[in-house]
């Protein structure tokens, strides 16, 4: 196992900022794109990866990062296609072994698997911890 990974996470918002945060303060190398400059502010000062200023659906901002380093790429955008974009140019043209991506749809989900893409599709995950939720408390109520 690696124990230093290079890891480049696509979108600076609440959550891209959260794991490059975590990610960076465990010893990863950790690149974060965003093409909001103002969406930096989410890391913490204890943020010690790079930071790449531009729109990720671009090819030219996607030669800036060293994709022969990269050992996992995250999309966090809010746009599935945007996510399901980059992560394929990452798998297919720069050949990152490894590429997970943010999905709302998930309608989308057989796409994503047929292409290679690893995919958290947050509305299953959540809605599976309310299911969760809604049994445990079950257990706490009487009946009638
Ligand atoms: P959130 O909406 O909090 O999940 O954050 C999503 C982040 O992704 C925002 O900071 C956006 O500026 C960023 N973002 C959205 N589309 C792109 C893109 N094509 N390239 C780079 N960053 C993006």
């Amino acid at each position: 196992m690696k124990d230093n990974l290079y890891i480049v996470i696509i979108g600076c918002g609440r959550l891209g900022a959260y794991l490059a945060n975590q990610l960076s303060r465990d010893g990863n190398s950790v690149v974060i794109v965003d093409k909001n400059k103002n969406a930096f502010d989410h890391l913490s000062p204890e943020f010690s990866g790079f930071r790449v200023d531009g729109d990720a659906t671009q090819m030219a901002v996607l030669k800036d990062i060293d994709f022969k380093k990269t050992d996992i790429l995250i999309a966090t955008v809010h746009e599935d296609n945007i996510n399901l974009m980059v992560t394929q140019v990452a798998r297919k043209i720069f050949a990152v072994p490894h590429v997970m991506a943010r999905l709302f749809d998930p309608g989308k989900k057989e796409i994503y698997a047929r292409l290679g893409i690893d995919i958290i599709c947050v509305t299953t995950v959540i809605a599976g911890v309310f299911l969760q939720d809604v049994t445990d408390k079950s257990f706490s109520l009487e009946s009638p």
